[in-house]
């Protein structure tokens, strides 16, 4: 073990007294919503309470649909409650990744599904009158070394060619916005910052006060199929024409798309609440949230409580597509080592939480979202990986017009097959062989960066 990933262990295990189970932003609510107990039926059942579930419930109650919810924790509980609060588009989709499996054409369609998540959401942030920070200030993809601008362009002129709008910021630009200079030139897309927490804890106070019959500590354990779809749960059972699965990193281990996504634990860092004179030392007026072009690339935002929070950079995966609710030392000493990196004059600042959640991904890096069962009634979604905010919201509109009869032409663009997975123990050689070569190659990125700073 070198010098450098011992000193990030260390770090990391010291971190894990900051870890909190539920992540930064939400706490169990007070007003927790009791359990199913016995037989109840609905129009429609969704399954999961994060973005995905309570989007796709308020859209089918509008259409005058009964819906029932059944979230095993509490709504916001899974990613929608943990993630960086990126209202990203298509900027940092990987476009070659699916460009050659699908064509010009469908690419065009799968990009402006991503785009539209922005707009989709920033539209019901005010048809719902939900505040959550949100910060409309574009989002930045930032190169942290020259190296990485060959990379970063390439993907800028891919995606215009399929209909992403971005433009290059060079260094001039990114000091008049105060960027902070570890950042040295980066493209600009629409989007923002919102905390998340807030975000899905008001799509689930809308869903109350709207007739959502939403059960929490209600675990969905399993389902039968045909006309009339019943879920099991520990005390009760629920019956419907359609069930929504948004149970998303969660769905293989309801025997679901086992053979088609994998969960990818994403981990996060929060500082303590900035000073005013280390504010100050960062300019960042605009506080634009930037990501970088790494292979796992990092994201740096500032909270509306003016603290720091540093995610992603170390992805893990555990064997057998298991989502456990445990800290992660590595990534969060790898995140420590991104904060020091990237903004050295907060050095050894204090750090108020840390934690992990769980995306889906697909072989082919694209959203999930599709119908089965003998009666196609069983919908599903997961995939969207770092780009769920948007995208997962959207999604509920999609599927609630499905429902309905409709099948929106951006549902129509991500129709498309699905790579399968391998079988364990292939696919866990797999998915460590592929995040072990990012890291590495992100790491000697990092090591010249520190290079240059310090010769
Ligand atoms: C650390 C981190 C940072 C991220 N940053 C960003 C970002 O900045 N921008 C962005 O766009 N995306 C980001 N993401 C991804 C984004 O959070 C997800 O794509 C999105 O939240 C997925 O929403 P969802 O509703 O599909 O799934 P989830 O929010 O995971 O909801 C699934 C729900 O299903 C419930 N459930 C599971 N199984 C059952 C069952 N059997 N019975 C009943 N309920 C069940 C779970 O408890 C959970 O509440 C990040 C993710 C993480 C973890």
């Amino acid at each position: 073990m070198t010098a450098t990933r011992l000193a990030e262990e260390t770090k990391g295990s010291r971190l894990t007294e900051r870890f909190r189970l539920i992540g930064g932003w939400v706490e169990k609510p007070d007003d927790l919503q009791p359990e199913l107990v016995g037989d109840v039926s609905a129009d429609v059942i969704v399954v999961g309470a994060g973005f995905a579930g309570l989007s796709t419930a308020l859209e089918l109650t509008a259409l005058g649909a009964k819906v029932i919810v059944l979230e095993q924790e509490f709504a916001g509980f899974g990613a929608s409650g943990r993630n960086a609060g990126y209202l990203a588009g298509s900027m940092g989709v990987e476009f070659e990744f699916f460009l050659k499996r699908v064509g010009h054409e469908q690419a065009k369609g799968i990009v402006k599904f991503y785009d539209e998540g922005v707009t989709y959401v920033e539209r019901r942030l005010r048809e719902l009158a939900i505040e959550c920070d949100y910060n409309p200030s574009g989002l930045i993809r930032a190169a942290v070394h020259p190296s990485q601008e060959k990379r970063l362009r390439h993907s800028m002129e891919l995606g215009a060619e399929l209909g992403s709008v971005t433009r290059f910021l060079d260094s001039a630009e990114l000091r008049a916005r105060g960027i902070p200079p570890a950042f040295l030139f980066g493209c600009l897309q629409h989007g923002g910052t919102l905390d998340p927490g807030k975000y899905v804890m008001g799509l689930r106070r809308v869903a109350l006060k709207t007739g959502v019959k939403l059960y929490e500590q209600t675990a969905l354990l399993s389902y039968s199929e045909g006309p009339t779809i019943t879920c099991k749960t520990a005390r009760g059972t629920a019956s419907a024409p359609f069930m929504v699965l948004a149970t998303n990193a969660y769905t293989p281990q309801l025997g679901l798309l086992r053979d088609k996504v994998a969960p990818l634990r994403v981990s996060a860092i929060e500082t303590e609440p900035l000073s005013k004179a280390q504010l100050a030392s960062l300019g960042w007026a605009g506080r634009e949230g930037v990501v970088t072009p790494h292979w796992t690339m990092e994201s740096h935002r500032l909270t509306a409580r003016d603290t720091l929070l540093v995610t992603t950079k170390q992805l893990g995966y555990a064997y057998g597509s298991q989502t456990p609710n445990q800290p992660d030392a590595a990534a969060y000493g790898a995140l420590v080592q991104a904060l020091d990196d990237r903004f050295p004059t907060l050095r050894g600042i204090a750090i108020r939480a840390c934690w992990s959640g769980y995306i889906s991904l697909a072989y082919d890096a694209l959203p999930v979202v599709g119908a089965t069962g003998p009666q196609q009634n069983i919908l599903y979604t997961a995939g969207c990986s770092g780009h769920g905010v948007g995208t997962q919201s959207l999604v509920g509109y999609l599927l609630a017009e499905r429902i309905g009869g409709i099948e929106h032409p951006l549902l129509a663009a991500l129709r498309h097959k699905t790579p399968s997975t391998l079988p364990e123990p292939l696919q866990w050689c797999a998915i460590k062989g592929a995040l072990m070569g990012a890291n590495g190659m992100d790491r000697f990125v990092n090591r010249r960066v520190r290079g240059a700073a310090s010769g």
